[in-house]
């Protein structure tokens, strides 16, 4: 064969400005394509031979990279099928580039998006060189070794070689912003990220070995990948430990995982893979994309968000598809029919595995609940079919450590925990410490108590409400345990009036001044505590989900408010409302006849007024309207103020606040400490 020369197949005139251009923020994928096509012409030849097609010694098959770090040059070589010139001319200036051209023309606008998904195969290697070279030796016989090579520019040259082994080797000559591509530094890096479990041996340089202490280099080859990756393996031959080991290899820094799932399906779509679950103790181990995404072996993304419902995002292991679409950009991922096929399949799968641990292997499936359960709870609240699914199998915590299923601990209180109005009343803690007497209080009456301490637990409250039919969930201290399971209406005490109003004046004045309390009387029988301080459920849910970031603002900018439960049967709390009626009693009444004097007086006026217009009502008898208006609002003022000195002043009323107040662990600072100084003079 003469030299031939000629011109590359691609309408524009120059592409190689316009590819570097365009795919400058990727160009280390060219090392993935090159070695792709290796390992791709092994595989052929393989499968010639397989078929009987191939007589000669397919001999050592590795795949080798070399590079010359000075003089900035790269090559890889691969003993499989080869190359004649034609197909070099059919496949490389033919079809390699004008499908790079068309490839251009087609994604100009989305380049970036795809990029690093899709590679431009063999083409690549323009964007890290000045210079390619092609050596090629085709398996068929009486074939002759021939050389291409191409600078650049659309024109290539051709000729006969002397290449003496079957295969092709192809030489990159780095540009000058390229060269760090030959060092061995970022040679192994690349291979570790894209190659690490392609299908046949990749070697690049030598193993090494210690000797006369210090670390020489053997002549034997450094194998750089792992060919048959655990997930390509029957699952049936594989042992736990290989699962574990696999992972570690994978997450050299992380805690083993909690279980895992292998994937293999080759209908409708194939799809082989290992997902792990991973410990995750709380919202500051979520760690996403730990998930990498192959396609035959070969390494595509690490970022999965697109592929596989948000919440399994929160997994880490490896999937393998040839089907899903990676020449399309991210966008168009979601709505590709196998990529949606290929989502619900991992989310059934991954539910049935889970249902099959919780069902078989129940006392593990408890065990590991803990450092499970942010993950299904995140699925749960993001994923309607996963959320149905894991209704079978997800637990719940009580407060005494026992795991139960929704359905169990359905049966379990839905006798007892049933309110007047037929609905069932789960009772939660988030803090088995901080509201330890308020389950306490439960538990006395018979009633379980769950522990939702998880960030998620605010949201996922609201989801088990709607999930569950006749259910409402109450934190345990959000009011008294009668009012949470409310068994019939509850008769308000008897008090003289505007009593209730004066106690809350008395409260109040002692009481924290961030929050807004209203206090309301109740008959809780003689043994219950005296003093309750309770916050609303449903405000404190919104105010954690705004928290959170629900999108609740409003709520979380509100004060926090809190109720005042106050026992007029606890004999303590009788005291207190004797010692304010001996304190203010006769003071009150006066003030109370001062004020329903005023009172009666505009009754009068009222009556003078009606039927009359408002320019017919005398300025005079408007302004003693005023006047009366205003003495009744000083008057109210003064009433207030006795009730708050009467607070101020009475040490017993004062000593029960603090209780309730430290109970709920909201004694603090200043009040904190004169409380433990009043106590101990309480003690003298
Ligand atoms: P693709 O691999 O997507 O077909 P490429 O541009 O990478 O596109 O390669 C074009 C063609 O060139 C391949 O289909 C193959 O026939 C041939 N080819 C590339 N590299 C090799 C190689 N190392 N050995 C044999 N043939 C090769």
């Amino acid at each position: 064969m003469t030299q031939t020369k000629g011109k590359i197949g691609v309408t524009t005139e120059n592409i190689f400005p316009v590819i570097k251009k365009f795919l400058y923020s990727d160009h280390e994928i060219f090392l993935r394509e090159l070695v792709a096509n290796a390992v791709d012409a092994t595989q052929k030849l393989k499968a010639i031979a397989g078929k009987g097609e191939f007589k000669g010694e397919l001999g050592n098959t590795t795949i080798s990279i070399e590079a010359d770090e000075k003089k900035h040059i790269l090559s890889i070589t691969d003993r499989g099928i080869g190359m004649t010139a034609e197909e070099i001319d059919k496949y490389i200036n033919q079809i390699a580039f004008s499908s790079a051209g068309e490839f251009l023309e087609k994604y100009k606008d989305q380049l970036d998006s795809i990029i690093g998904h899709f590679g431009l195969g063999f083409y690549s290697a323009f964007m890290v060189s000045k210079k390619v070279e092609i050596e090629s030796l085709s398996y068929k016989d009486g074939s002759k070794a021939v050389k291409w090579s191409c600078n650049g520019s659309p024109e290539f040259s051709m000729q006969e070689c002397k290449k003496q082994e079957r295969g092709t080797k192809i030489t990159l000559y780095l540009d000058d912003e390229s060269k760090e591509f030959a060092t061995k530094q970022k040679i192994e890096e690349l291979l570790n990220k894209y190659c690490k479990f392609m299908p046949v041996k990749i070697a690049f340089g030598k193993e090494t070995e210690w000797k006369d202490g210090k670390t020489v280099e053997t002549d034997k080859d450094k194998i750089i990948n792992d060919s048959e990756p655990l997930w390509a393996k029957t699952p049936s031959d594989i042992k736990d430990e290989d699962y574990l080991n696999f992972y570690r290899k994978l997450y050299p820094m992380k805690e083993d995982p909690l279980f895992w799932i292998h994937l293999n399906v080759d209908y409708p779509f194939n799809l082989t893979g290992i997902l792990y679950f991973p410990k995750i103790k709380d919202r500051m181990d979520v760690s996403k994309n730990r998930i990498q995404l192959y396609c035959n072996q070969m390494f595509v993304t690490d970022s999965v968000e697109n592929i596989v419902p948000e919440f399994l995002t929160l997994l880490y292991g490896v999937i393998d598809s040839p089907d899903i679409p990676l020449n399309v950009s991210r966008s168009y991922l979601q709505a590709d029919s196998n990529v949606k096929k290929i989502s619900t399949y991992i989310t059934k799968k991954v539910a049935d595995r889970l249902e099959e641990i919780a069902k078989e292997k129940k006392e593990e499936f408890e065990s590991k609940w803990d450092n499970l359960k942010l993950f299904i709870e995140y699925g749960m609240l993001t994923d309607e079919k996963f959320c149905e699914r894991a209704m079978k199998f997800a637990l719940f915590k009580t407060t005494e450590g026992k795991y139960l299923s929704y359905a169990d601990f359905g049966k379990l209180i839905e006798k007892e925990q049933k309110d007047k109005d037929k609905k069932v009343v789960y009772l939660y803690a988030t803090d088995a410490i901080a509201q330890y007497q308020w389950i306490t209080a439960a538990k006395d009456k018979g009633y379980y108590v769950l522990l939702m301490d998880s960030q998620l637990d605010a949201h996922f409250v609201n989801l088990l409400e709607s999930k569950i039919k006749d259910s409402k969930f109450a934190r345990v201290d959000s009011d008294s345990i009668e009012n949470l399971i409310l068994k019939q209406d509850s008769k308000k005490p008897e008090m003289q009036e505007g009593e209730e109003l004066d106690l809350e004046c008395a409260f109040a004045a002692v009481l924290p001044e961030e929050g807004r309390y209203n206090l309301v009387a109740e008959n809780m029988g003689e043994t219950a505590a005296p003093m309750f301080i309770t916050q609303n459920e449903f405000m404190r849910r919104y105010k954690e989900m705004s928290a959170l970031g629900g999108g609740l603002n409003f709520y979380g900018e509100m004060p926090d408010s809190y109720t005042i439960k106050l026992n007029i049967e606890n004999p303590l709390v009788k005291k207190i409302i004797q010692e304010k009626d001996m304190a203010t009693s006769e003071k009150n009444k006066d003030l109370m006849a001062q004020i329903a004097n005023a009172q009666d007086a505009i009754a009068l006026i009222n009556k003078d007024k009606e039927g009359k217009k408002d320019e017919d009502i005398p300025q005079e008898m408007k302004d003693k309207e005023e006047k009366l208006n205003s003495t009744i609002n000083s008057l109210r003022e003064e009433k207030r103020e006795l009730m708050r000195e009467f607070g101020r002043k009475n040490t017993l009323l004062k000593q029960i606040t603090d209780l309730a107040l430290l109970s709920n662990g909201m004694l603090k600072g200043k009040q904190l400490s004169e409380f433990v100084s009043r106590s101990l003079n309480l003690l003298q």
